[in-house]
């Protein structure tokens, strides 16, 4: 293989990479956003559950109260209707103490039915923590490694950039502008001529040029212009 050839292989090989490291980058955006958003459902979730806890705990809270004014107001009603002396005021306050009375086992009844239920909230919520703590954890380490993965693949684009400048120099000024143009479509600019085929694009190219990339001479594809280079005759 000519000196020329080969380091034109060396800094395609180090480009490859570079194209490799480049696509892999664009890919992690949506992926971290995907688990984002991910983290968003499981703590939304919880979230809903943890309001119907709350709202449970506040109506409870509320009738407890009502219920303490109501007995409060019996109390009252109690020791002023010892003191009143017309029976149908006496009438009155019996029929209101009666009333709240009435009010009172109501929002009893009521309190039952909401201590259950908060007793089924506070078990689902305990259950849903647990869960979504597991879940929580793996989207953030799996977020930490996305992370730690693209300041790898930075790092290492760095380093490939470098080569590949460096390589570039060691190719002829007229090769390297045929090769860096054709690096801007996607394929190898420089590929293998496997007997009559470019292995670029699959089509067959004339004899003239098959002849002469098997003579040595670094030729382009008649079809996609891609640069060819053969095993035939440069060993
Ligand atoms: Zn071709």
């Amino acid at each position: 293989m000519n000196k020329q050839l080969f380091d034109l292989l060396a800094l395609q090989e180090v480009d490859m990479k570079i194209r490799a490291l480049k696509a892999r980058l664009t890919m992690l955006p949506n992926e971290r956003a995907a688990n984002e958003k991910r983290l968003a459902v499981v703590s939304a979730a919880l979230k809903v559950k943890q309001d119907k806890l709350k709202a449970t705990e506040v109506a409870i809270r509320n009738t407890e109260s009502e219920i303490a004014r109501l007995n409060d107001n019996v109390q009252k009603l109690q020791t002023n209707s010892a003191l009143v002396k017309k029976n149908n005021e006496y009438q009155a306050m019996l029929a209101e103490i009666q009333h709240n009375k009435d009010k009172i086992g109501e929002l009893e009844t009521r309190l039952l039915g909401l201590m259950e239920t908060v007793d089924a909230q506070r078990t689902e919520v305990r259950e849903e923590e647990k869960q979504s703590a597991a879940r929580i954890k793996s989207i953030k380490d799996e977020l930490h490694e996305l992370i730690s993965f693209e300041k790898e693949i930075k790092e290492q684009g760095r380093a490939l950039v470098a080569k590949s400048k460096e390589f570039a120099t060691h190719v002829e000024s007229s090769l390297l502008d045929r090769y860096t143009r054709l690096l801007r479509d996607s394929g190898s600019p420089i590929v293998k001529l496997d007997g009559e085929i470019c292995t670029n694009c699959s089509f067959k190219v004339t004899p003239q040029t098959r002849n002469a990339c098997h003579g040595g001479m670094i030729v382009n594809c008649d079809n996609c212009s891609h640069m060819l280079y053969s095993d035939n005759g440069n060993e």
